[in-house]
């Protein structure tokens, strides 16, 4: 249980220039004071984040953004008024009071109010924005719980919150709203339809982000094991040539092969629903990695809703991995 007095210290913390751990309905972030740019620079070596890589700053409440935020679009302050609590980041103009340390140089920022009870209470009594990535290592799987912030961060933390495990367990969705029409540069907790139903008009998802954005580097969101998407009836006879072959195979096996015989060194039986296999598929991703899986055999679901998220994922989990 957090208690009054552990926001306290965490805000102190925070004032301090420290890192807090907290938790949010999306992910654990790294939090530094987003007007300090030596503790904003203190998470980009705890993470082991290139410094161009922008920051997401956390706001206590819509009613914060034109003091971040330059220039705020109607259609971004409808999106905030709708979605705000919850996992929706928006890029806007950058407002002065934000340093270009915490937008990896950017003239742009991202803005987001989490919809979490010790969040929402740790911004209130801090009183600024805290910038605040996910709280892993660069490049690794995100953290759903504060046991995964232990394992990955450790000392490199000042104070951990532990809020319990993320309720959505996949990062925010994050629209641009910088240029003349909206777009999705990364899919998350909020999903398309939602946004385009809130908006009365389609919403632009490029391949390739124009913007820089480190959620959209190919080898992002990747556990220690190789993983290799195929389609969703070819996974089980995938799974036993590998683990034949001598490989330790971990299994995401797909809903409808669920009673599926399976040759592998571990199976995850994928849940129906995505809001579930969100929640948990980062959490399944380290398990794996903790049995000693070397290779995950995966299948994309449906990319709708949630689906798109969670595929967007599993396509970078799966990416190559080079310097990054
Ligand atoms: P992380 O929580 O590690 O995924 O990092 C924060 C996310 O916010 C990254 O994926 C960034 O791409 C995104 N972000 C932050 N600021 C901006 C910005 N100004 N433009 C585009 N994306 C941004
Ligand atoms: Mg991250």
């Amino acid at each position: 249980m957090i208690r009054a007095s552990d926001i306290e210290q965490a805000a102190e913390v925070l004032r301090a220039g420290g890192l807090v751990a907290l938790p949010t309905e999306t992910v654990y972030g790294l939090g530094a004071d987003a007007e300090n740019p030596a503790a904003v620079a203190r998470v980009y070596s705890a993470k082991g984040r290139p410094p161009t890589h922008p920051l997401i700053v956390h706001l206590a409440g819509a009613e914060h953004l034109d003091s971040w935020a330059d220039g705020v679009p109607d259609a971004a302050r409808l999106l905030a008024e709708r979605f705000w609590p919850g996992p929706l980041t928006l890029v806007l103009r950058r407002g002065s009071r934000v340093p270009l340390e915490a937008t990896g140089g950017l003239e742009t920022v991202a803005l987001r109010v989490p919809n979490h009870p010790v969040a929402l209470e740790l911004l209130k009594v801090f009183g600024g924005g805290v910038a605040a990535p996910s709280a892993n290592r660069f490049g690794s799987v995100s953290p759903t719980t504060a046991d995964h912030v232990r394992a990955e961060l450790g000392d490199a933390v000042d104070f951990i919150l532990d809020g319990g495990p993320c309720e959505v367990g996949v990062e925010s969705t994050i629209v641009d709203a910088t240029g003349d029409t909206l777009s999705i540069l990364r899919p998350g907790g909020v999903t398309r339809e939602s946004l385009e139903e809130a908006l009365g008009f389609p919403l632009a998802v490029p391949e390739a982000s124009p913007v820089r954005v480190p959620g959209q580097h190919p080898s992002h969101y990747a556990p220690r094991a190789r993983v290799v998407l195929v389609e969703p009836d070819e996974v089980v006879a995938e799974a036993a040539r590998a683990q034949d072959q001598g490989h330790q195979v971990g299994v995401f096996l797909p809903p409808a092969f669920a009673d599926a015989p399976v040759k592998a060194h571990a199976v995850v039986r994928v849940p129906d629903s995505d809001a579930t296999y969100a929640h948990r598929l980062y959490g399944y991703l380290r398990e794996l990695d903790e049995q000693g899986c070397d290779l995950i055999i995966a299948s994309l679901p449906t990319e709708a809703g949630l689906g798109l998220a969670i595929a967007n994922r599993l396509r970078r989990a799966a990416g190559p991995r080079d310097a990054g």
